[in-house]
């Protein structure tokens, strides 16, 4: 059993005033593995005093002292992989494939901002001004549980880039991942206060944070319906904020696509992260006039994706992460049956073989409409829609026609087409026949998939602000 008892304030590991008690669970097994010790209000209010305090002085250091720090946490984050790779699995259920990832994507997101910070140009001239990004202030940093380490290390090293301070409040779920990124970052032996990790609850802990007075900015990922919540009570201080929010995002399939390419992208775009994605491909379009070709390569491909123990290096669908969110999948399957869609792989139920964990089957919907409820709200689980669309006009209309703006993939044999389509799709990200990632751009969604961007320059200028200095 993990017991994790202290929270980290003003440089050290400290003991809570909360004393709420938060099991933690191993989701392949549904076992409790252990508890932490939340944070409570008392406790964020003490975290952003902590960080009030070493702002003045950090906001000052050059940008040698700020490369050199974050260099620190790259190593000390580095030297805890074996560790926070064990943890993801345990407490996470991440198949090989997404654990690998998450062990080094929290080094690997320092290192991207060591190299936008060395680029960083923090003094620009404007016509006859000179205008200088200032940082502006305590950052509040609300982070999910779909990838904690990497998300913590991601803001936290923009923010500190940028000059500011930070307390950050990641999800109560992911507590081991937590312990083991704070104890890295403690080992970089940054000035006191200059970053505090509270985990508590979002209705105290994160609450305190968003409507807080000396916190400048709330940098948040997760659901959209926090966002919001997020985004009123940071109106009341004028609190600058990025959001980062959730998707239902299009996998568009052009009718002049090589069929062998296409499949294995949409599949591994839909499933990754198990679903519990927020760019996860969940609504396949495809031409009306290919559509029992795809049909059945996509069931097929579906079908045979390996879904359950996440040690066994063949599964690339773990457990997900809750009870909740296992309830919640298989709601959505139901609910798809109950709209009239057409079951073409998967369904309710654990798959074969599994038995305590949070299992799903990954599940494939067809005679899918746009206005159903599996295609338009996010699932965050191994549940994909097929869409059919008549023409290129009506592909890019049904794509564009979701609440959310997050990411797309466009799949076609004339990428100059391809590339053609993704610019009149109304997305923060359109990959045309790729899955990689560019880290040095921008991140973030259109429409209620968020506010803002993170990464490269954006990101770092996303926790400053420009003053303009003349005469
Ligand atoms: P969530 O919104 O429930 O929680 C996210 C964080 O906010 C947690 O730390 C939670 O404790 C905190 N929180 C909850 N209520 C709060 C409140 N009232 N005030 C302040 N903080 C509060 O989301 P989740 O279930 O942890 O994560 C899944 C969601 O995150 C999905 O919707 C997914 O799409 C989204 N997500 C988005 C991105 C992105 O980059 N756009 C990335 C990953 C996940």
């Amino acid at each position: 059993m993990h017991h994790i008892e202290q929270v980290y304030i003003n440089g050290e590991f400290v003991t809570p005033h909360g004393t709420e008690r938060f099991d933690l669970y191993n989701p392949a097994t549904a076992r409790v593995i252990g508890q932490v010790r939340l944070a409570d209000a008392v406790d964020g209010e003490r975290a952003i005093a902590a960080a009030s305090a070493a702002f003045p002085a950090w906001s000052k250091t050059t940008k040698q002292v700020r490369i050199a720090a974050l260099q620190r946490m790259h190593a000390a984050v580095a030297a805890r992989h074996d560790d926070l790779l064990e943890a993801v699995v345990e407490e996470y259920g991440a198949p090989a494939s997404r654990s690998a990832w998450m062990a080094s994507y929290p080094a690997e997101v320092i290192a991207q901002a060591i190299v936008a910070l060395e680029a960083f140009e923090f003094t620009t001239v404007a016509g006859a001004a000179r205008v200088e990004m200032t940082p502006l202030g305590v950052a509040g940093l609300i982070t999910p549980w779909n990838s904690d380490a990497g998300f913590i290390c991601g803001k936290l090293a923009a923010a500190l880039a940028a000059g500011c301070t930070a307390v950050i409040k990641p999800s109560e779920m992911s507590a081991l991942q937590t312990q083991i990124v704070t104890e890295a970052l403690h080992a970089a032996d940054l000035p006191p206060g200059v970053f505090n990790i509270v985990t508590g609850r979002g209705d105290t802990v994160g609450e305190t944070i968003s409507r807080h007075p000396h916190v400048a900015k709330i940098s948040f990922t997760g659901s959209t319906r926090t966002g919001k919540a997020i985004l009123r009570k940071a109106a009341e201080n004028f609190t600058r904020v990025t959001l980062e929010l959730g998707g239902k995002s299009p996998t568009l399939i052009l009718d002049d696509v090589d069929i062998k390419q296409a499949i294995p992208l949409a599949v591994q775009a839909g499933l990754m992260n198990s679903g519990q994605a927020c760019v996860a491909g969940t609504r396949i379009l495809v031409p009306q006039s290919r559509k029992a070709e795809f049909e059945q390569a996509l069931a097929q491909a579906i079908a045979a994706v390996k879904s359950g123990d996440p040690r066994d290096a063949k599964t690339v669908v773990g457990p997900m992460v809750s009870e909740r969110q296992w309830q919640r999948v298989q709601g959505y399957i139901q609910k798809g049956l109950a709209e009239g869609a057409r079951m073409l792989a998967g369904g309710v139920g654990r798959p074969e073989g599994t038995r305590d964990g949070w299992f799903v089957r990954p599940t494939l919907f067809t005679d899918v409409h746009n206005q159903m409820a599996i295609a338009r709200d996010e699932i965050f689980g191994p549940v994909l829609c097929v869409i059919t669309y008549r023409d290129e006009a009506e592909a890019i209309a049904i794509a564009n026609d979701t609440d959310y703006g997050l990411s797309a993939l466009v799949l076609g044999g004339d990428s100059g087409r391809a590339r053609c389509v993704a610019q009149q799709i109304h997305a923060g990200r359109v990959l045309v026949n790729t899955l990689t990632h560019e880290p040095k751009a921008p991140f973030g969604g259109f429409k209620h998939s968020g506010v803002g961007r993170e990464m490269g320059a954006w990101g770092i200028s996303a926790f400053m602000e420009p003053k303009t200095i003349l005469g």
